[in-house]
């Protein structure tokens, strides 16, 4: 590792003042899990890290909104996402996720912030908030703007945050009746990195699936979010027919790519049997 500066602003603008679009080694840190690892293998060499960890307090915290959405700051940890009850009762599917999400040590450090700014396709988190319909409020020197998560990431460790503009907090909307799934399929241990994550939410008005979220993960640039499978399953009762021509469509229409945990069609069949397995899931669940 290289030496370098370490700020500790104790705002989130000011932290935003330190930054420099035209400087890339010059980034903040939040958990600095994945800094870190991307320093000690020689991938990044900062000038400078501008720590997150004395900014306001707001930003570690979370809750309902009046509007009854819920609002997560974006230095909210794995963990503090894990344990919350408002949030396990908000979206269940948050603290199913993060059961399987790497280990304590990582959840107790990782933020929310970090895991959707790092913009690693591998990561389970990402897309269940896409799934979700979650924002994200970012703060810069030209003001404040929302994103939705499904629109935060360009590519390969790519997102669309201009250099000097940090996620400030994570917007989930009411998910009412909204039934969810999380799956994921590891190669090795349980809690090791995707090969595949499937997030899946959709109401069910009676038993027919409306506007439904079919997101899948770690096995392309970025979460995929899958709308040819999504028009199979709304509007229809989810038989065993229907869930299979939707997973069958996933299988189809999503462009997956090789990698160390699996070759381009071993991932295709996992998108076929894991939509399968997602959709069956949600179909079982107690409204
Ligand atoms: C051993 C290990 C195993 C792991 N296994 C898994 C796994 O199975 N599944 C999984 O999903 N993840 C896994 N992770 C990844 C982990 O979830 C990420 O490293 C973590 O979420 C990153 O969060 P952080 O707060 O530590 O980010 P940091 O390392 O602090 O930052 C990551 C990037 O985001 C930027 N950033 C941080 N905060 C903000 C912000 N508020 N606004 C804008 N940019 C910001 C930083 O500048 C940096 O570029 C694993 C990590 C480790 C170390």
């Amino acid at each position: 590792m290289n030496a370098f500066e370490l700020a500790l602003p104790d705002t989130l603008a000011g932290a935003v003042s330190l930054l420099d679009p035209e400087d890339p080694t010059i980034r903040v840190m939040s958990g600095g899990t994945a800094l870190m690892l991307m320093m000690k293998t020689d991938v990044f060499h900062p000038t400078q890290l501008i720590s997150l960890r004395r900014i306001e307090p707001g930003y570690s915290q979370m809750g309902l909104l009046p509007d009854g959405s819920f609002r997560i700051g974006a230095m909210s940890t794995l963990s503090d996402m894990e344990h919350d009850d408002a949030l396990a009762g908000f979206a269940p599917v948050i603290r199913q996720t993060m059961k399987l999400l790497s280990n304590v040590r990582v959840r107790n450090v990782a933020t929310v912030g970090g895991a959707l700014a790092h913009g690693d396709p591998h990561m389970d988190l990402p897309p269940v908030l896409v799934a979700l319909d979650a924002q994200v409020v970012t703060i810069s020197p030209e003001g404040e703007r929302t994103i939705p998560v499904a629109e935060l990431h360009a590519g390969y460790y790519e997102t669309i945050l201009s250099g000097n503009e940090l996620i400030k907090e994570v917007i989930i909307p009411p998910q009412h009746a909204r039934r969810a799934s999380y799956l994921k399929c590891t190669t090795r241990a349980v809690k090791d990195w995707p090969a595949l994550g499937v997030a899946l939410t959709t109401d069910l008005d009676g038993d027919t699936a409306r506007d439904t979220r079919l997101v899948i993960g770690a096995v392309g640039e970025k979460p995929i979010r899958v709308a040819e499978a999504e028009a199979v399953i709304d509007g229809q009762i989810l038989s065993d027919k229907t869930i299979a021509e939707a997973a069958e469509a996933a299988a189809e229409s999503v462009e997956t790519i090789e990698d160390e945990l699996g070759s381009a069609a071993y991932k295709t069949q996992l998108v076929r049997v894991y939509v399968k397995r997602a959709l069956q899931q949600v179909a079982n669940q107690n409204a």
